[in-house]
């Protein structure tokens, strides 16, 4: 890591933004009793849309489709209609299809279970398997219902740890995965993940960062350089 800081320091100011954000946005704690296969279903229809428009169409498709075994072999198109509110149905349907088809095909049933009995990178490993699910799809299936140690790393979370210096300017989002898996204690993930993600939404915008209501602009790289 070559910010110009020590990692020493660089862990202790991770530390403090994350206490800071803590404060102010509340202590979360990770619900790890969902299904995973839920999880999976759930984040792939969150690509590149609104929470409210993903869990609007997860809750179409878990009422059109009681049982993820009534998806197998399924049209996409008539999947697509009815995830249509949550963005790219074409493809997400394709892939959510795909995904279940390929657990079942594996496993001889639609369920990730037996994944609680895996390490994590074996975990991890073998959702990777699965077409169309990238790394942050398997950490939040591994951190969200797993319990298992995993950072996931959206836009908001990149967009974040840019700007306050964690990662470097350079860093990739899947990259930065791993810094931030290296920087924050594993009890933290789920609470730091969630809180950045609140801040990018409320405070630190894609476009025009509201710095001057920020709490953490005293330890943020971007806010000392404008
Ligand atoms: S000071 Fe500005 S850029 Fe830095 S974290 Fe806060 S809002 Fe984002």
């Amino acid at each position: 890591m070559d910010h110009g800081i020590s990692e020493g320091d660089l862990r202790r100011k991770t530390a403090a933004i994350n206490r800071v954000l803590t404060k102010l946005y509340g202590e979360k704690s990770a619900c790890v009793d969902e299904d995973p296969v839920d999880t999976l279903v759930e984040t792939i229809l969150s690509q590149n849309t609104t929470d409210v428009n993903s869990h609007r169409s997860f809750l179409a498709l878990k009422s059109a489709y009681s049982d993820w075994n009534d998806l197998l072999g399924e049209d996409p198109s008539a999947v697509a209609k009815v995830i249509r509110s949550g963005g790219l149905p074409d493809i997400k349907a394709r892939r959510i299809i795909g995904a279940l088809e390929f657990i079942n095909r594996e496993r001889g049933a639609i369920e990730l279970d037996f994944l609680r009995d895996m390490t994590a990178s074996d975990a991890d490993r073998w959702l990777a398997h699965i077409k169309g699910v990238g790394p942050k799809t398997r950490s939040i299936v591994l951190l969200f219902s797993l319990g298992m140690p995993a950072f996931p790393v959206d836009t908001h979370v990149h967009r974040v740890t840019k700007r306050l210096g964690l990662i470097g300017p350079k860093v990739t989002r899947e990259a930065a995965q791993e810094v931030m898996e290296s920087l924050v204690p594993v009890s933290e993930y789920y609470n730091f993940h969630i809180n950045l993600i609140e801040h990018g939404r409320s405070v630190c915008r894609a476009r025009k960062p509201a710095c001057d209501a920020c709490i953490v602009s005293r330890a943020c790289d971007y806010f000392s350089e404008v």
